[in-house]
């Protein structure tokens, strides 16, 4: 058993599930599920948040290639690392992990070959979009923050705290549609 969290790693994490569970919410691919790990799983995971809808990566690898919808999967890869950027001031882990690999991956498919620039150009395109997308709209930090919060405070099941996604979708809107503006 690896060691427990400390509260800003346990906090960092719930950001980033957030933002994931919040973009997926925002471009209408439904939320499953959110959850973050006491401490880090053997596959080096410290969280999950997974749509109800088709994977989103999955738009840019079909023959059809929908562009749209494969920005907007790569965009949700993204969303961790821009929330950090945005309501955290901070960069972590920016150019290691899975969603940066899976986020270079989906933007190779998309893209022309044979070499890399257009693709690393989308992705990086794509990262700023995203901070933009949650900078522009003030619900959008403000849910992120709140779904976070919520994530923080459920208690651990076998060391997974968990939100559902009707749950989820209800803080979520409960921010964006129902909250007055301060
Ligand atoms: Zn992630």
């Amino acid at each position: 058993m690896s060691r427990q969290f400390t509260k800003e790693e346990m906090d960092e994490t719930a950001i980033h599930e957030a933002a994931h569970a919040v973009l997926f919410w925002h471009f209408d691919m439904g939320i499953e599920y959110t959850e973050i790990y006491v401490s880090k799983r053997e596959d080096g995971r410290r969280g999950a948040t997974s749509p109800k809808k088709k994977g989103p990566g999955s738009f840019c690898h079909d023959e059809l290639k929908e562009t749209v919808p494969c920005m907007e999967g790569i965009m949700v890869h993204l969303a961790g690392i821009a929330a950090h950027r945005v309501l955290r001031s901070k960069v972590p882990q920016t150019k290691s992990g899975s969603d940066w690999e899976k986020a270079t991956t989906d933007a190779q498919a998309l893209c022309y070959r044979p070499d890399d620039d257009e693709a690393t150009l989308c992705r990086d395109w794509l990262l700023k979009r995203t901070e933009n997308l949650i900078r522009g709209w003030d619900k959008l930090p403000k849910a992120i923050e709140a779904l976070a919060k919520a994530l923080l405070a459920k208690k651990p099941v076998d060391g997974v705290q968990r939100i559902e996604g009707s749950e989820a979708t209800r803080i979520i809107e409960g921010v964006c549609y129902y909250s007055q503006d301060d």
